[in-house]
């Protein structure tokens, strides 16, 4: 079983396009959406959801109003101001830091587990599909990635299929890594631009530093050849093969408001690029 993350380095450069299409390109594989702060590749995949989860991490302080004397003490301590006046506590202000509640002199405050996202297998028409919500305001360190990859992985060793296909999270932060821990490889999709570039160069630099082997795609490449030639130029540099370059369409457009991928819904050149870049991965 091998397992490949799809990632940019930064939200927009249609990666989400390109894993929707390995959806409908691969055969035995687990989909996993490791996006889990804006999910979205559920709109391309329609699954069924098959197991709901809640997904617990972090904790929360809760004031006993009946034990409570009113003496100020867990306010005076909580550097994030999330003890009010009437001493409830402030949900989305409060860290978790538990300090609260070993202060206070009559044991009125407990730490409470927070349901922070849920999590969920589902079927699609193209297999499984792994995939997971976080709650609003709720702290991704990267836990709910890990825990969706490890479901994903079960999943796959289970009904012995060939792929776990990563649809990973933007930026470069914890749920990057969490997608990234043991791929087999990791397809920058990146866009002719500078912010794409140097995102695409950061998010390398994260994909190196774990000694997984890099490919990478330029999406819309035609839009700004100039910038194209020097993401060409920088992955030359590090040896990194570039192994498409998917012109702007827009069928891929048409597809996206239709709700399925580019490679159902018509025959062109970017689902022709696709199937190639595709080719190349296995
Ligand atoms: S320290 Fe305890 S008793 Fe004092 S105000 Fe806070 S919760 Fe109430
Ligand atoms: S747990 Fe920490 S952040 Fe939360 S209310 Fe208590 S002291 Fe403040």
């Amino acid at each position: 079983m091998k397992q490949i993350a799809v990632i940019s380095g930064k939200g927009g450069t249609g990666k989400t396009v390109v894993t929707g299409s390995f959806a409908a390109l691969a055969k035995n594989k687990v989909m996993v959406d490791c996006d889990v702060d804006a999910a979205d590749l559920h709109l391309l995949l329609h699954p069924e959801v098959k197991e709901r989860h809640e997904f617990r991490s972090g904790q929360t302080a809760v004031i006993d109003k009946k034990l409570c004397k009113k003496c100020g003490k867990c306010a005076s301590v909580c550097r994030f101001g999330a003890i009010k006046s009437d001493y409830t506590i402030e949900r989305f202000s409060c860290e978790g830091c538990a300090l609260c509640s070993h202060i206070c002199p009559r044991g009125a405050i407990r730490m409470e587990e927070n349901v922070a996202g849920e999590w969920f297998v589902s079927d699609t028409q193209y297999g499984p599909f792994v995939h997971a919500k976080l709650g609003i305001a709720e702290e991704n360190s990267g836990k709910l990635v890990a825990k969706i990859r490890q479901i994903a992985k079960e999943l796959a060793q289970k009904q012995n299929l060939e792929y776990v296909i990563i649809d990973g999270p933007p930026g470069i932060g914890c749920p990057v890594i969490a997608s990234l821990s043991g791929v087999d490889c990791a397809l920058v999709v990146t866009e002719p631009t500078l912010s794409g570039l140097h995102d695409a160069k950061r998010v390398m630099e994260v994909v190196t530093y774990f000694n997984i082997p890099i490919k990478l795609v330029v999406n819309k490449y035609d839009l700004n050849p100039l910038m194209t030639g020097k993401i060409e130029e920088f992955c030359r540099s590090l040896n990194v093969p570039v192994i498409g370059k998917i012109a702007f369409d827009k069928t891929v457009v048409k597809a996206l408001v239709e709700g399925t991928t580019v490679i159902e819904y018509a025959e062109c050149a970017a689902s022709n690029e696709v199937k190639k870049i595709w080719e190349d991965l296995q």
